[in-house]
């Protein structure tokens, strides 16, 4: 039998989105490249997952620390990394969240625009199956069609998308809409995490190419601690296996371990730049639910049917956030107790974007944990909840509303980023636009930690439309 390599052409760092649509499209133009994985966590099928009611055995908080009172976050650490928790919402980003500091003045300007990422956006959604609508090309424009048709609208959409067709369109999804070889139809159980009959798009069910790759190693259980840098050039990632520690050598290395670990890694392999771990973010979100007169709704055909982006863009974003609108077709605040109108409610999600702040930072302590500080989201942020919830009446006004009650904030949208920002200054960013480090030319970041600015929409669509880009101007 060979003795594995010693040496890889492509050492890989973490297993989640950014890393596997990596691989991927490197794979594309290097399918004879020998690729191994350090993966910290184990792999997890489905049927474990169901039986155990978890993605994994490793708890998120386990593996940082945080001051008492600061934010939340949530993330999977195993084989598949969020691919294995997501709930496959994949709206693009909107054209302008591209170029917020040249539009509005806040954040930073990403080094790419949307029509340079369309694409990639097409690659990653023929990958996971994508449902959707043409209708969501009046907001986001695309290219070509979705792979698979959208999911039925509600009762609710349908007369939301009667007197807004520009600004409510069925949702993106990876929840298939259609059996898809690999998938069943989604049945709008609304337990996405643990989705019980396999609908949404996953490491197990969707790189199916990438496990069984011969050119492709994936070694569980292996926690990288840091990377060995010379002269500016990663010679080798020393890694931790059942308390031992390991060097594994390679000519392009990829850091992909989530936008906490991520820079934790660099912070710890003395990578210095100064905004390394800085401006950790995500969405702020509260939940809503609109009690409706004579409507009955949850006629859906998927957990959440569509987005409502009235309030999402405009010249209001120079002095606060814009937000998005989920409709959701389940009934987290239980049905109504009156008789006959149990299903006259329409529960929603209110999302709101913020901006990276300097003082939100990941931060190693003094025996290597990462450590993470957030007290809280940016004045931007607070006035774009002030303003959303101010103004959602209005937006809902087609609908035949009885009370609209606020249901709190939530304590995360579950989409840690901005950690280690990309840009074409090497001063005011830690990666350059084909993502690879401004300091260590031979050391690619993927994942959502390379966001410039945050967005109200979700992040995984992009983090692999990126990913596959910067692959293909690499390979
Ligand atoms: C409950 C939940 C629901 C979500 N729903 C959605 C959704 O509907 N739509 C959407 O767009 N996004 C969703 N997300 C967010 C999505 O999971 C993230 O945006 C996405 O996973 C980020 O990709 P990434 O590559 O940056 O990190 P991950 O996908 O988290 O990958 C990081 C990988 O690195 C590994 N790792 C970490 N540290 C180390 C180390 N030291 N050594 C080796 N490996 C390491 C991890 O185990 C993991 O495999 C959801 C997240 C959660 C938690
Ligand atoms: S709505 Fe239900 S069937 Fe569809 S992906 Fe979520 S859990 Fe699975």
């Amino acid at each position: 039998m060979p003795s594995p390599p010693s040496s890889f052409d492509l050492v890989v760092i973490g297993s989640g989105f950014g890393s596997l649509f990596f691989i991927e499209g490197y794979l594309q133009k290097r399918p004879e490249a020998r690729v191994l994985v350090l993966e910290r966590g184990s792999f997890h099928s489905h049927a474990w997952q169901i039986e155990h009611g978890r993605n994994s055995s490793i708890v998120p908080e386990e593996t940082y620390r945080t001051p008492a009172g600061h934010k939340a976050w949530n993330f999977t650490i195993g084989v598949g990394g969020g691919t294995n928790c997501w709930y496959a919402q994949t709206p693009r980003f909107h054209p302008t969240d591209f170029h917020m500091r040249s539009l509005y003045g806040v954040a930073q300007d990403w080094p790419l625009t949307y029509e340079e990422l369309d694409p990639y956006y097409v690659q990653a959604e023929n990958k996971m199956s994508v449902a959707g609508a043409a209708e969501m090309s009046t907001v986001l424009p695309r290219s070509t069609p979705f792979p698979l048709p959208a999911h039925k609208l509600t009762s609710v959409d349908e007369v939301m998308r009667r007197a807004q067709p520009d600004l409510h369109v069925p949702m993106a999804t990876a929840r298939a809409s259609a059996a898809t070889g690999q998938r069943g139809r989604c049945c709008a159980s609304a337990r996405c995490m643990l989705c019980p009959v396999n609908a949404k798009f996953t490491f197990e069910n969707g790189f199916t190419n990438l496990s069984s790759h011969p050119n492709v190693e994936i070694r569980t259980g292996c926690e990288v601690t840091r990377l060995d840098v010379a002269n500016g050039t990663t010679i080798a990632a020393i890694y931790r296996k059942h308390g031992f520690e390991h060097r594994v050598k390679g000519e392009l290395f990829v850091l992909g371990a989530n936008a906490i670990h991520s820079p934790a890694i660099l912070l710890r392999s003395g990578i210095d730049h100064s905004l390394t771990g800085v401006g950790i973010h995500e969405q702020a979100g509260y939940s809503v639910e609109v009690l409706l007169d004579g409507l009955d709704n949850l006629d859906g055909g998927t957990i959440t049917t569509a987005l409502n982006y009235s309030l999402y863009d405009g010249a209001f974003r120079r002095d606060h956030a814009g937000a998005l609108i989920y409709f959701d077709n389940r009934w987290p605040h239980g049905l109504r107790k009156e008789y006959g109108r149990w299903r006259q409610l329409a529960p929603l999600v209110v999302v709101v974007e913020d901006l990276p702040q300097d003082t939100n930072r990941v931060t190693i302590d003094g025996d290597g944990t990462a450590h993470v500080s957030h007290e809280r989201v940016s004045r931007y942020a607070e006035l774009g909840i002030e303003r959303s919830w101010a103004a959602l009446r209005q937006v809902l006004a087609p609908l035949p509303i009885e009370h609209i009650e606020f249901r709190g904030m939530r304590a995360t949208e579950s989409h840690i980023q901005g950690s280690l920002r990309m840009g074409h200054d090497p001063i005011s960013s830690v990666i350059d636009a084909k993502q690879v480090h401004h300091q260590v030319r031979n050391l690619v970041v993927v994942g959502s930690s390379v966001f410039p600015s945050g967005s109200c929409s979700n992040p995984s669509l992009t983090v692999a439309a990126l990913s596959l880009r910067s692959a293909s101007l690499l390979a």
